[in-house]
């Protein structure tokens, strides 16, 4: 053997070892088909011996690529019977080999049964994923695509082979992407973490931005280590859209932003959303009349055309909605027969469709239309009716709310009654007048007082009482100049502001008056003859402020009382006298809080739930041996004046509480005391540890307790107050605004507030059946009130018919005289013990006890 042949053969046996440990099977097949090599990787595929394959015919190998003839080169996977009938998958290449004239045949296989069962489930996933309309990415740690769906290429534009193997975050992050969020969770995934979710703005292929919920999770071996990560991805676009719509007119309510202004931000956030319209809202008044409230992309000239419109069955898009409380669709303008007479300028702007949808109150009627319209004639698309419904609720409530506070407003600052301004809008409009009052010149300020208004009430009825009112404002507003004012104070008490009047000028009108007073007035068919006194204070002459001069003014017209009525007559010093009146009643009550000669008498708050009494109310009562009854009415504004008031709070307080405790040991269960405070009890800054002493001594719980004040209160803005009510409510005493809309209370303001109750003030009362405004009030005291979480009590209800309406509009609890006036204590034990029974009694009615069950029953009660 040559040097080259010793080579060789070392070769040759080198190579055959490789072979040998090759993990392909590995079989050669001679020109005679006889297999001539066997490796072991193949004596594992084929399950057979090598000692019984050598030598023999390769058909034993069952390889279709092997029995052809002449055998052709081969490649592919195919199934594989084996010889003892288990079947794999194998990947199988045959080549040929010719060297020195003779032709071997080299077979490589590999086992592929697993890759092949792993591709067919990927392929069934596949499948299924491409079936969701959630967009599925998986990436590998590193943030690479391995995988995304049909949807995801329907959404972001991406072909799965264009996405493969980009990092996700450079592919899908743009401008206005939060990276730091996504890094948040891939970081937290990394560290072992859970996955989590989030939404973002990512961009497509085109660029457009989409808001995507994002689920984010991971794959991970059975180490534990991060393998994948897989997202599904939402568009959410337009629920977000929408949601921003509501988050805009929420957010904009909360600001007390004006109703004009939420709705312009309204029709511009449309617009953004949906550029294809042009957006408008209309108010519908009571008396069915169109105003615009926002309209931004319209033109002016156009908004102010359709001011005042009244709505009808062909008034256009917006007035027949309106009219019909229908959504209705004028594709076409231009031959709409309903726009026949309205179409010019609105064609002209080049505007051809208008789509509108009336936004109803929650008591149903339509009190706005949502209009929207395009540039070429058409219906609305479903995103423009989605937008729509999100939308009109809110407006609704926007709108219901904005009238609410109107009403409130005009109800705070004017007589409901007589429509004049009130109490409150006097003050600043003599306030108003002083400022503008020039050096050298005068402002006359008249009180007129009817007399003996008492009898027309007394004999002919309320009803009789208030229509005479109402005449006698007409005729009083006769007698004055349009600059001049007229107010009514209360009850048959008027004020007349006249400003630029001198002493003799302001006499002459109230002569006037008298005068004109003199003609009979008519009720019915009844002819009634009235007067008036009227006592004037001037500014500056008399007093420059305008309590002193209010008080003045009171005291010239008690002269003119006292100098036979129907007269007036001019403030003077000597009237002063009246002030040593008012220093008299100082004193006596000064003696009676000393003596203990103040009383507290109780009146019942009922629930209208079920009739079980809710608490009480304590009002102070004072009788004094010589001025008899003294009105609280009269003598807490003088406390308060003379600085009583802090006295007399905290001895209510603590007699109410020790009445409390009382009843409490006598087993007379009453849930809660309501006490009177005035805000100067407020001011004070004990307050609430003066409270917390007088619970403790009594061994009350903080919630029998509630303290009611007037809005006046908090409407002053006084640190301390807040300060005092806070800490009041941290100790768990309840507080309660009292005369609830004769002030004017921020909403938003009230909200911020530690208060638990609202109680409407008993002027609403007398016209809830009747008088439309004063049940809007009502209504929007309740809803609100309930709204901020607060019990709703109605004060001064004296009829069923009353008390039913309030029950309807979902009243908490009510309290007047048709239950009980306010009762010394021992008259009030009776009260609550005969109330009790005739509850029971009630009750057992409707249980339908039999009387033998029932006679047991009070037997034993
Ligand atoms: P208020 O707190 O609004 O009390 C309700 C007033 O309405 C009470 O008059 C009550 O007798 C009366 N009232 C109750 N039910 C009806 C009804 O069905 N119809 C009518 N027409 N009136 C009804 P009162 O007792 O004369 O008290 C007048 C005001 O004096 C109270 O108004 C309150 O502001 C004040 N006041 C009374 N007691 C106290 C007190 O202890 N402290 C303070 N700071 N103020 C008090
Ligand atoms: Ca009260
Ligand atoms: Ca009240």
């Amino acid at each position: 053997m040559s040097a080259s042949d010793g080579l060789l053969t070392e070769t040759a046996d080198v190579l055959l070892a490789a072979l040998e440990r090759a993990d392909d099977g590995i079989v050669i097949v001679d020109s005679a088909h006889r297999i001539t090599h066997f490796n072991a990787a193949a004596e594992r595929i084929w399950k057979l011996a090598r000692a019984d394959v050598l030598g023999r015919d390769a058909d034993l190998l069952t390889l279709k690529c092997l029995q052809a003839d002449p055998v052709a080169e081969f490649r592919d996977e195919i199934g594989l019977v084996r010889r003892d009938g288990s079947r794999i998958r194998a990947a199988i290449s045959v080549s040929s080999l010719a060297s020195g004239g003779v032709t071997h045949h080299v077979v490589f296989a590999r086992d592929v049964t697993a890759e092949a069962e792993r591709r067919a489930r990927i392929a069934l996933l596949d499948a299924v994923s491409d079936q969701t309309n959630r967009a599925v990415l998986i990436t590998d740690p590193g943030l690479n695509i391995r995988y995304t769906n049909a949807a995801f290429t329907a959404l972001f534009g991406y072909t799965a082979a264009e996405a493969e193997g980009r990092r996700a975050t450079d592919l899908l992050a743009g401008r206005h992407t939060k990276r730091s969020l996504l890094t948040t969770i891939g970081r937290r995934l990394i560290k072992g973490g859970p996955g989590g979710e989030a939404e973002v703005l990512i961009y497509t292929k085109d660029g457009e931005e989409i808001w995507v919920s994002a689920r984010v999770d991971a794959f991970r071996d059975r180490k534990g280590r991060l393998r994948h990560i897989f997202a599904l991805l939402d568009d959410i676009t337009e629920t977000r859209q929408l949601r921003s719509l509501q988050q805009l007119i929420m957010g904009a309510l909360a600001d007390e932003v004006p109703i004009g202004e939420i709705a312009d931000r309204l029709c511009r956030r449309v617009e953004e959303i949906a550029p294809e319209i042009v957006c408008s809202l209309l108010h519908v008044d009571a008396a069915g009349l169109v105003h615009p409230l926002g309209g931004p992309s319209l033109p002016d000239d156009y908004s102010r055309a359709l001011d005042g419109v009244a709505i009808g069955p062909d008034v256009g898009s917006c007035g027949t909605a309106a009219f019909y409380g229908e959504p209705v669709l004028a594709i076409d303008l231009d031959t709409d027969p309903r726009w026949q007479p309205y179409k010019a300028m609105p064609l002209a702007i080049g505007l051809r469709a208008c789509w509108s949808t009336p936004v109803k109150a929650k008591d149903g009627r339509v009190i706005a239309t949502f209009a929207f319209y395009y540039r070429e004639p058409r219906a609305p698309s479903n995103w423009h009716r989605r937008i729509v419904e999100a939308c009109v609720d809110l407006a609704a409530f926007a709108i219901e709310r904005k009238e609410a506070r109107a009403e409130i407003a005009r109800l705070a600052y004017h007589d409901i009654l007589t429509g004049l301004p009130n109490r409150a809008q006097l003050r600043h409009l003599i306030t108003t007048a002083i400022d503008a009052c020039p050096t050298g010149s005068h402002v006359a300020l008249a009180f007129l007082d009817v007399d003996h208004f008492k009898d027309v009430n007394d004999t002919l009825g309320h009803a009789a009482g208030d229509e005479l009112l109402i005449q006698l404002a007409q005729r009083l507003r006769e007698q004055i100049g349009p600059e001049d004012m007229l107010g009514r104070l209360g009850g048959d008490e008027f004020v007349i502001l006249l400003p630029q009047r001198n002493a003799e000028r302001a006499e002459r009108v109230a002569a006037g008056i008298t005068e004109a007073l003199a003609a009979p007035f008519r009720l019915g068919s009844r002819q009634l003859q009235m007067s008036a006194s009227i006592g004037i204070s001037l500014y500056p002459d008399h007093a420059t402020d305008i309590d002193t001069l209010m008080q003045q003014a009171d005291a010239a017209m008690y002269m003119a009382k006292q100098a036979g009525r129907s007269t007036h007559r001019l403030f003077s010093a000597e009237m002063n006298g009246l002030t040593e009146q008012r220093l008299a009643l100082i004193a006596a009550l000064r003696r009676a809080i000393a003596e203990g000669a103040l009383s507290l008498s109780y009146q019942p708050q009922i629930r209208s739930c079920d009739g079980a009494v809710h608490g009480v109310e304590a009002l102070a009562r004072w009788h004094d041996a010589e001025l008899g009854d003294v009105s609280p009415a009269r003598f807490i504004p003088l406390a308060e004046d003379c600085g009583l008031i802090e006295q007399i709070g905290l001895w209510s307080v603590r007699e109410a509480c020790r009445q409390m405790a009382s009843w409490r040991r006598a087993g007379l269960e009453i849930p809660c005391v309501s006490v009177n405070l005035s805000p100067i009890n407020f001011r004070n800054v004990t307050l609430a540890a003066r409270l917390k002493d007088i619970l403790a001594e009594h061994d009350l719980p903080a919630d029998a307790l509630m303290l009611e004040i007037t809005e006046g209160a908090f409407m002053q803005d006084s640190v301390a107050a807040l300060e005092t009510m806070n800490a009041i409510r941290k100790l768990g005493v309840g507080l309660s605004v009292d005369d609830f809309g004769t002030g004017y209370s921020s909403l938003s303001r009230l909200a911020h507030l530690p208060i638990r109750e609202l109680k409407i003030d008993r002027s609403f009362m007398r016209d809830i059946e009747k008088d439309a405004g004063a049940l809007a009030i009502a209504t929007a005291v309740v809803r609100v009130g309930q709204g901020l979480g607060m019990t709703v009590v109605a004060e001064g209800v004296e009829t069923e018919g009353q008390r039913r309406t309030l029950a309807e509009l979902g009243c908490d609890v009510v309290q007047g005289f048709l239950y009980s006036p306010a009762l010394p204590p021992v008259a009030f034990e009776r009260w609550l013990i005969e109330y009790c029974a005739e509850q029971a009694t009630a009750m057992l009615g409707r249980l339908d006890v039999a009387p033998a069950g029932r006679d047991a029953m009070k037997r034993s009660a």
